[in-house]
């Protein structure tokens, strides 16, 4: 083992260690390079603490020398739960970073920033547009991207912050920038997925497109309202999404048809529902979208405030929804069945 590695090593495998033992996203600035990213390590943080409850192994594979200051390392992460019953621990994903050497000491950088190195540049309005430079760049379609920021601002009432939007060819590419090499999502059938970064103002928009306005919504709500339910969240980016307006009515008509051969189904709790339904709908993205279209229209001055604080616990949910339509719990199921009767 070259005196290199050892060193990468001694940086690398203690902060595995505290990773995977930390219940709180820690920056580590001895580990990371802060100056250029102040919050390093934080998507791989909560990928890997998504699964809460089950325990994680971390195993680094491979240490690869790209240049003369420069490495790549693979670490492979598993979950331990079942672990023993089963004897088999199972793959969770497996992560690429960047350890470069800055002055006498290794730092760690985000696999991001090396990904789009060479990658173009443009700026329209509010949004800087990163993409590859063969990609065939749409103005066009870049500003109407830039003014529904700007209504989205004026919807919201807040500033309209400067986005970074990185437009990827698919799910897979997405997960990829992000220094994943696998991982459960990143090879879906789908293949359209984004994700937004509210503290680095970042979109990741998997659908090779300038306009991906669900994922902006993201952006605004993740960054300024903390009290909004994540059913919620779901339902109005859905509600707000203008590239979908057709899809949204096929989508109806698929729950209404669905919820018609099941009366069993109990929308009263529609939170501990499995939620796929099937046909690619799901309630808290279609049910939760016609819910806040109801809501908005029954007190179009107060329902948007109460939807965006009015907490992230279940009950939270269920109160904003029974005080807004002046029901009891058990009539939420009644109430979306009737409003699923016209589509
Ligand atoms: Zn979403």
């Amino acid at each position: 083992m070259s005196n290199e590695t050892k060193e990468i090593l001694e940086l690398w495998r203690p902060y595995l260690d505290s990773l995977i033992k930390n219940d709180k996203f820690n920056i580590d600035s001895s580990v990371w390079d802060t100056e250029i990213d102040p919050i390093g390590g934080i998507e791989l943080y909560y990928h890997i603490k998504q699964q809460e409850a089950e325990p994680i192994n971390a195993e680094i594979l491979n240490i690869q020398k790209l240049d003369s200051n420069k490495y790549s390392v693979k670490t492979a992460f598993y979950n331990l739960s079942g672990f023993g019953r089963s004897k088999n621990s199972s793959l969770n994903c497996i992560y690429d970073i960047i350890i470069k050497k800055k002055g006498k000491a290794f730092k760690v950088y985000n696999f991001l920033s090396e990904y789009t190195e060479d990658w173009s540049r443009k700026e329209v309005g509010n949004i800087v547009y990163h993409y590859t430079p063969s990609y065939s760049f749409n103005l066009g379609k870049a500003k109407i991207m830039s003014e529904y920021c700007d209504s989205l601002a004026k919807f919201f009432a807040t500033e309209s912050p400067k986005i970074n939007y990185y437009i990827f060819k698919n799910s897979q590419e997405t997960f990829h920038s992000m220094g994943f090499l696998y991982n459960r999502d990143m090879y879906d059938t789908y293949q359209i997925f984004g994700r937004t970064d509210p503290n680095r103002n970042i979109v990741y928009c998997g659908n090779n497109s300038e306009i991906f306005p669900h994922e902006i919504v993201h952006l605004y709500t993740h960054k300024y309202y903390s009290t909004l339910h994540s059913f919620f969240d779901e339902g109005l980016a859905e509600y707000l999404d203008f590239s979908i307006q057709a899809e949204k009515i096929g989508k109806r008509k698929v729950i209404a048809n669905y919820l018609n051969n099941n009366p069993q189904i109990n929308l009263s709790n529609i939170l501990e529902l499995e939620d796929r339904i099937g046909n690619g709908t799901s309630y808290k993205y279609d049910i939760s979208c016609l819910l806040v279209e109801k809501l908005l229209e029954k007190d179009p001055k107060q329902a948007l405030h109460k939807i965006l604080n009015g907490g992230t616990k279940d009950e939270d949910f269920y109160f904003t929804v029974t005080s807004i339509l002046d029901i009891e719990k058990r009539e939420i199921n009644n109430t979306i069945r009737g409003w699923l009767t016209n589509y």
